[in-house]
């Protein structure tokens, strides 16, 4: 296929952060020796008017531009690839697999630092005397003291760090100018040796219940070679320990472990538990760091000077020195997809990684994704169960509440306020859970009917009351409450629960007991969390009231009644992944009852407490859930018994959007058709998101590599079309939502 003539020099096709599904090609710097670049380089190219970084992806002796067209590279500014060579690969894999331009799996990847050109490795600035300095000073006698001293250092050793200087005293900056301006000094940069990794010495940890020895041994069996493991332990059993004793196994190897996290900056308390129990240097990655922490973190796990390191989403493209294990904890969690820009999941990517550095991966979850588990059913993965909690408590008990029948209160029917009466006067704390936050989902008139619908999506606008705003949750618009209805004037008023109203009806029913309400309204930083937590930990506050940001890792040992005030919602859910949901958040939240020794009862609110999926988690729990879902799957050819992508269109208008879809959809190669199922196009659930008119075409395949054919082979024609232009597309490779 090779028509392009032979070039006399190494063409470098460069990664470049830009929307385009294509590497650029450039030669070598004048100055600088071609044979010394390799791929995983970083160089600065010229790039329209602009000069930016890139990474070298490929290194070939042709190319489609004329040799007297192709341009040079500024500079290069690696003498090493910046990533390892599993990494590296795993991006480009990323790339390919989620059929995303190469240049911004890369910027996904690297540290926006590293991006605008700092170097890889920690440098510090360091000053030595120059060679004729010594006879220049003897010339001149008038010296002051802190020079004085100063020089006698320089002439003591041969250089000195900003780090020393700056323990040393006050003022030293000024000095050294001084005498840099006399000539006589001079600083360069050098390379900060990597931290020496302390040996991890371990704090002792609990003695392990008979389940976490299996666990543990059967993990640490297989260091050193690729074997995944679903550690699928309930709420409570355990699971963290696990992990901490595999990864002092592979400290003990000298090795390092990188553990995935869901929100880091919600979850305090699990890094500290690491933190606790390792005395070695312990890197953090999240997305609320600054760009400098984020690099220093970044280096550390490169150089190896951290052994463990802990991150969001993204951790997953951290370069490793010396790789050891990767954990995903409540490897469920739909963080862990990427839901914009480069679609990636890191769940994913981490047994792919796990798989080319030939080391173990841990999936640990309570309530692990069906596909996790299907492919545990088939051998895939090595199934660890965890079934018990570790304490005395035992599991919850749960009930349902009929809400048909039973009268209710700010959203709590009478045996859910019986019961949260009870759990107080027994001295306990109470958490209730609703997954919506803000006052009431709806504004209503009851003389027309009219809901406060947004202007500009389909959705209608949620009350928040102390701020007097109805606010989209889709698109963010906002106005002040109306006191009545705006077509015909009627009183109109607030319909459904929030957490808001709750935590109002809370203080209307237990006028004495202090309330905690966790939810995005009142939670925006790490510190806001802590303060929260703090609250309930110190038994201040004695009812919680919560959305989501509630169930994800926290311990409260004094909460021995769970109530979750509406199940409802996800019961009927348009898609095909709404019951998994559901059931994962019902059992997450649930856990948070009774995790010391205390036995903890979960009340579910619902007016459908005959539907097969409530029934199916009461009697059988998660697992038993799980089976019939994955029977359901089966019959009806979803994921994880299908492949899945997803084209999503939004345009201006319903025409363009479909009209786009349409086009494509007749782009798909004949050759490809018999092998895959086109749904769609279709107006999406919400057709009307921030008044752009959204629509999607699904592709659906039993096996996973006629899919792939199909979108490499289909994309760049879809690329092509003219109403692409139009609209703003986006592909969606195993999507988490398909409505
Ligand atoms: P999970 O992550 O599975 O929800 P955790 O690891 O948080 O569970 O453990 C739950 C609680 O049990 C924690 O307070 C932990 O310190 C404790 N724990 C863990 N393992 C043991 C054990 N073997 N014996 C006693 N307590 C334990
Ligand atoms: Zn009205
Ligand atoms: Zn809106």
């Amino acid at each position: 296929m090779d028509l392009f003539p032979l070039i006399a020099e190494p063409v470098f096709r460069v990664a470049l952060d830009a929307p385009l599904r294509r590497l650029f090609d450039y030669l070598a710097p004048a100055d600088t020796d071609p044979t010394q670049i390799r791929p995983g380089f970083r160089v600065r190219v010229p790039f329209g008017k602009q000069s930016i970084v890139g990474v070298v992806a490929d290194i070939v002796v042709t190319s489609s531009v004329p040799a007297n067209r192709l341009k040079r590279a500024h500079a290069v500014l690696d003498s090493e690839s910046a990533l390892d060579p599993v990494t590296l690969a795993l991006v480009r894999w990323a790339a390919d697999y989620y059929h995303h331009p190469i240049g911004e799996a890369f910027a996904a990847a690297l540290p926006s630092a590293l991006r605008a050109g700092a170097p890889l490795r920690a440098t510090e600035t360091r000053w030595h005397l120059l060679a004729d300095a010594a006879a220049a000073m003897a010339q001149t006698p008038r010296l002051g003291p802190k020079q004085r001293a100063l020089l006698a250092i320089l002439q003591a050793q041969e250089s000195i760090g900003e780090a020393e200087l700056a323990a040393d005293g006050t003022g030293y900056r000024d000095t050294l100018r001084g005498l840099s301006a006399r000539g006589w000094v001079s600083q360069f940069q050098r390379e900060l040796p990597p931290l020496a990794a302390a040996l991890a010495t371990v704090a002792q940890g609990h003695v392990l219940t008979a389940a976490q020895t299996l666990a543990v041994d059967d993990i640490r069996a297989h260091l050193g070679e690729f074997s995944p493991h679903l550690l699928h332990g309930v709420t409570g059993s355990g699971k963290t320990e696990v992990y901490l004793r595999v990864i002092e196994a592979v400290l003990a190897r000298n090795e390092q472990a990188l553990v995935l996290v869901p929100e880091i900056a919600l979850t305090p308390q699990a890094i500290e538990r690491f933190q606790a129990r390792f005395s070695v240097p312990l890197a953090v990655l999240h997305s609320g760091m600054s760009d400098t922490e984020r690099l220093a973190m970044w280096r550390a796990a490169r150089s190896g000077a951290a052994p463990v390191i802990i991150g969001t989403r993204s951790a997953i493209f951290v370069p490793l020195a010396r790789p050891g294990i990767l954990i995903v904890d409540e490897e469920h969690d739909s963080s862990y997809k990427q839901q914009e820009g480069f679609r990636y999941s890191a769940r994913d990517l981490a047994l792919r990684r796990a798989q080319q550095h030939g080391i173990p991966v841990i999936l640990g979850s309570a309530t692990p994704a069906l596909e996790s588990l299907h492919q545990a059913n088939i051998g895939r993965y090595r199934r660890i169960s965890l079934p018990e909690r570790t304490g005395a408590a035992g599991a919850p008990k749960l009930s349902l509440v009929d809400l048909r029948v039973h009268e209710e209160r700010h959203g709590m029917a009478t045996p859910s306020v019986a019961a949260i009466t009870r759990h107080l006067n027994d001295g306990n704390q109470v958490l209730l859970y609703i997954n919506r936050r803000g006052y009431a989902p709806t504004l209503f008139c009851p003389g027309c009917r009219w809901s406060a619908p947004c202007k500009a999506c389909d959705a209608r606008m949620t009350v928040h009351l102390k701020h007097h705003q109805l606010v989209c949750h889709h698109c963010g618009a906002q106005q002040p409450v109306p006191y009545a209805c705006p077509l015909c004037a009627t009183e109109v008023r607030p319909v459904g629960q929030g957490t808001e109203r709750i935590e109002d009806g809370l203080d209307e029913l237990f006028p004495r007991i202090p309330v905690v309400r966790i939810d995005r309204d009142t939670i925006h930083t790490r510190g806001q969390i802590e303060a929260a937590l703090a609250r309930v930990h110190s038994k201040e506050a004695r009812l919680l009231v919560g959305t989501q940001m509630l169930t994800k890792g926290h311990d409260f040992p004094d909460v021995t009644l769970v109530v979750i005030l509406n199940a409802d919602q996800g019961l009927f859910g348009t898609d095909f992944r709404a019951a998994e949901r559901l059931a994962q958040s019902i059992v997450q939240v649930a856990g948070r009852a009774g995790r010391a020794d205390k036995p903890g009862e979960v009340l579910i609110q619902t007016a459908c407490p005959d539907h097969p999926l409530l029934q199916r988690l009461l009697e059988s729990g998660y697992t038993g859930f799980a089976d019939a879902a994955l029977a359901e799957r089966a019959a009806a050819g979803w994921p994880p018994f299908s492949h899945l992508a997803v084209l999503r269109a939004e345009a201006a208008t319903r025409e363009q959007a479909l009209l786009f879809l349409t086009e494509a959809r007749d782009q798909t190669p004949l050759s490809d058709r018999g092998q895959v199922r086109l749904l769609g196009p279709a107006p999406a659930v919400m057709e009307r998101r921030a008044g752009r008119f959204r629509a999607q075409l699904l592709v659906e395949c039993a096996q996973r590599a006629p899919l792939h054919q199909l979108l490499a082979r289909w994309l760049p024609l879809v690329e092509a079309l003219p109403s692409a232009r139009r609209v703003r597309w986006t592909l969606d490779v195993d999507p988490l939502e398909v409505s």
